[in-house]
């Protein structure tokens, strides 16, 4: 089969590979979206993986063949791939928290594309415990909810008490994970969102996507958001870039006792002086990794009742690099999947 991997540092291409054979409590899936995240370019970029590695960590597909003893499953089932692959048994495992896997206790918990042969590829190979069907949602369209979903809507229900109604959530990055992050804050909070990007095409977009305000990002960002919520700044603040700026904005902006969620990846730093000056009182700061099993099937109830849906750009598996390139270049509108 094709699959798109990495073989050096800032390299990938379409190779010949084994169509991988499930073994037992494993689903081979004929893969028929991948979508392309952008912490696929931080691998690109910066090796924490061995080379050869296929990427692809928003896989959507048909079950095509069940490993030995695997039930349960029918072949020809659509089904979505839940990605953060955790030793299964542990306490946080058993609660269905495998992205807080114990066996994993401080590097990244594995997953397809992040350390076992991931969804840009023909056919994928997942533990049959990792599988949600999708019911009548299409495998393509759906992809981008396996982690440009999951992860904001597990973000968003770990500070889920703080979003009534008059409180403000502030979205900076409305790319591929805040396209989804604001319309799942309007399908489950009454809270004003505001979008902050650098991109004025972006903020356009959040407004259809349910925002109430949008902000450019660039020195006035601060104010602006201050402005909007009577200089008491928002209850939360989700993060999807991760820079020292978007950082710094988050702190100028967060409400006392509010919720900064850090989920963008950029390898930005925020100091966090234990004195009277600095952030405000009570703030608590978080670094959540992807979501719970339970989360991924509260975001396929999203979508199947049509209240979230990811702006979808199809690409072919052959055109996975220049996808990549797009990405980075901010070219790519909602979020693109690789059909193989
Ligand atoms: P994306 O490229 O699709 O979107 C990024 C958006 O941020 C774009 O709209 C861009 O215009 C905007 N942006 C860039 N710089 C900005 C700035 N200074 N201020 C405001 N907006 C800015 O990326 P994505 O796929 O949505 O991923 C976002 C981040 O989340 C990445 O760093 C990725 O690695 C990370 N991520 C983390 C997890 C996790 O579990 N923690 C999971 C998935 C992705
Ligand atoms: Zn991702
Ligand atoms: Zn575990």
């Amino acid at each position: 089969m094709k699959a798109f991997q990495l073989v050096a540092s800032g390299q990938g291409e379409v190779r010949d590979v084994e169509v991988p054979e499930p073994r037992a409590g494993e689903v081979l899936v004929k893969v028929a979206g991948a979508g392309v995240c952008h912490s696929d370019l931080h691998l690109l970029r910066t090796q924490v993986l061995p080379y050869p590695m296929t990427l692809g960590h928003e896989p959507a597909g048909h079950v095509a063949a069940l490993g030995p003893q695997v039930t349960g499953w029918t072949v020809g089932e659509p089904v979505i791939c839940y990605i953060v692959w955790g030793c299964g048994l542990c306490r946080r495992c058993a609660a269905g928290a495998e992205n807080a896997c114990e066996r994993f206790p401080r590097g990244m918990v594995p997953g397809p594309g992040l350390g076992h042969p991931g969804a840009m590829a023909e056919y994928l190979v997942a533990p049959a415990r990792c599988l949600v069907p999708l019911g009548r949602l299409d495998p393509v369209d759906a992809a981008p909810l396996a982690d440009a979903a999951l992860t904001p809507y597990h973000a968003i229900d770990r500070c889920r008490a703080l979003l009534t109604p008059s409180a403000t959530a502030v979205v900076i990055g409305v790319g591929g994970l805040g396209h989804m992050a604001v319309q799942i804050l309007r399908a489950v909070t009454s809270s004003r969102i505001v979008a902050v990007d650098v991109d004025e095409s972006r903020l356009a977009a959040a407004r259809g996507y349910g925002a109430d305000d949008t902000v450019p990002a660039g020195p006035d960002a601060a104010a602006r958001v201050l402005g909007l919520t009577r200089g008491l700044g928002a209850e939360v603040v989700l993060d999807f870039v991760g820079t020292d700026g978007t950082l710094a904005l988050g702190a100028s902006v967060v409400s006392s006792y509010g919720h900064i969620s850090t989920v963008g990846l950029a390898g930005g730093s925020l100091p966090f002086p234990a004195a009277a000056v600095g952030l405000p009182w009570g703030v608590t700061i978080t670094k959540p990794y992807g979501g719970t099993r339970a989360d991924l099937h509260e975001v396929l109830a999203l979508a199947a009742a049509g209240r979230i849906r990811a702006t979808v750009e199809r690409h072919p598996l052959s055109a996975a690099m220049s996808v990549l390139k797009r990405l980075e270049a901010v070219e790519v509108t909602g979020r693109a999947v690789l059909v193989p």
